[in-house]
């Protein structure tokens, strides 16, 4: 059995759906479909979920919600009026809303939660509705009913390992089953999300509870693609490749696919496959465990760059002889609340590279102080504004030269390298360069990968 997930610009309007009908239709091996709340149906639209999100804050603000509430009653009204549904969908929708409006909001997190939630929840009893409508025998089924255990950390949630045996259970049911994204119950029956873009994360867990043959994600681009679209122009696109590729790609600002749905893919062994509901013929990204023997091989797969990083930097005489100084000097940052991405360092010296996201002035500035005063180094300073360029691919290790001619590419185009990081895994190689190189960076790098010598 496979696992579909339908993402939110998938699941925006009555065309949409019926698009996603017609591809359930066409395989009847298409037994459980993951859905998102709707999401935009041009770009100057909102999605579902920011409005909800919206209403939220305003209940807790108590402030007026009745424009914010006929908002997203209004979206599922002109859903279900383009897909002709009895008008009952629409008044068991409204019905929802009432109630989760009314939810005790005491605790904020949970509240939020549970309005978040309300985007996928009522999307799936209206996918579902429109299945049986048009003769398909469907079935809504609620996450809790089916065990998706979840952790309690609002917004934030992770799969309990429980919840798999639980969900394994969906494999008997011979309906088709429309299962809501992004959100989980924990022991205590507490409503939680995951992170924004979670439905991923959903189909993920699903897939792996039912021991699906594929969990196919369905978005709205045909493939995976080796750059960025925005700064490359009709990049080459990608019709295989391993978990760890997609995981480091994803990393560094791919995001067609959540970083973290591919845990419970690779844990299971589940192969994932991205396609494009406006184009389901499209032959799509496959994901699986390792390379294919048939693929043609080439020791790059794609290339990332991800702005937003902070450079703190380091450096002390005989630093390289001082045991325990990295120890003291993590610390320092972990008492911060920080978690650190990348840590190259030489004898003297040492950068411990992080999201600049995570910095306020004054974790910064006592960081500082504490670096600088226990640590008896000769020089300490933090500074921002850097981009993470990588290169990866599983190929990478078995290739002799591969860093010299990313270095290369990089110095052709100008831009000075701040920082090299190669983990000893090899998928991967990073550059650290200043925000406004990366782009530059970035195409260098295309130029030399992709184009310049007829693929590699
Ligand atoms: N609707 C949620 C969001 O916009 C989750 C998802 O679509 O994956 O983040």
């Amino acid at each position: 059995m496979k696992v579909v997930k339908f993402g939110g610009t998938s699941v925006a309007s009555g065309p949409q759906i019926e698009k996603i009908t017609n591809i359930v239709k066409d395989d009847e091996t298409r037994k459980v479909i993951v859905v998102s709340a709707p999401g935009k149906r041009s770009s100057d639209d909102v999605k579902v979920t920011d409005m909800l999100i919206d209403l939220g804050e305003k209940c807790l603000n108590n402030e007026d919600t009745s424009d914010a509430l006929a908002a997203v009653t209004g979206r599922y009204q002109s859903i279900a009026k383009e897909l002709a549904l009895p008008m009952t969908v629409i008044e068991e929708i409204e019905a929802d809303l009432k109630e989760r409006v009314m939810y005790d909001a005491d605790n904020s997190g949970q509240f939020m939660d549970q309005m978040k939630a309300a985007g996928e929840d009522n999307n799936a009893k209206l996918i579902a509705a429109h299945f049986n409508n048009i003769g398909l025998d469907a079935v809504y089924m609620n996450p809790k009913d089916a065990g998706l255990l979840v952790t309690g950390e609002a917004g934030d949630a992770q799969v309990i390992p429980k919840a798999y045996d639980q969900l394994s259970a969906l494999q008997k049911e011979e309906r088709i089953i429309v299962f809501p994204g992004f959100f989980g119950y924990t022991e205590a029956g507490v409503l939680t999300t995951f992170p924004r873009g979670g439905s991923d994360i959903t189909g993920a867990i699903v897939a792996a509870g039912v021991n699906a043959t594929l969990y196919e994600n369905f978005t709205d681009v045909d493939s995976v693609c080796v750059a960025n679209p925005m700064v490359i122009d009709q990049p080459e696109e990608i019709h295989h490749m391993t978990y760890r590729e997609m995981r480091e790609l994803s990393y560094a600002g791919f995001t067609v696919f959540h970083d973290v749905a591919l845990i419970p893919a690779f844990q299971h062994d589940i192969p994932v496959s991205i396609k494009n509901t406006n184009n389901p013929s499209s032959d799509g990204t496959l994901i699986t465990a390792s390379r294919r023997k048939e693929d043609t091989y080439y020791p790059v797969t794609g290339i990332a760059a991800d702005k937003g990083f902070s450079i703190i930097y380091v450096r002390k005489y005989l630093m390289n002889r001082e045991i325990g100084f990295g120890r003291r000097l993590l610390e320092m940052v972990e008492e911060e609340g920080l978690s650190y991405e990348h840590l190259p360092s030489g004898i003297d010296d040492t950068s411990v590279i992080l999201r600049t996201s995570q910095f306020s002035l004054d974790s910064e500035n006592r960081l500082l102080t504490r670096i600088q005063t226990e640590l008896g180094v000769d020089d300490a300073y933090i500074e921002h504004g850097f981009a993470m360029v990588m290169v990866v691919g599983e190929g990478m290790h078995e290739t002799v030269g591969l860093a010299a001619r990313a270095t290369d590419a990089i110095a052709g185009a100008g831009v000075n390298l701040e920082m090299v990081n190669q983990g000893s895994s090899e998928v991967s190689l990073t550059f650290g360069v200043k925000e406004r190189d990366a782009d530059n960076a970035l195409k260098a790098l295309y130029e030399e990968f992709f184009t310049r010598v007829a693929k590699q």
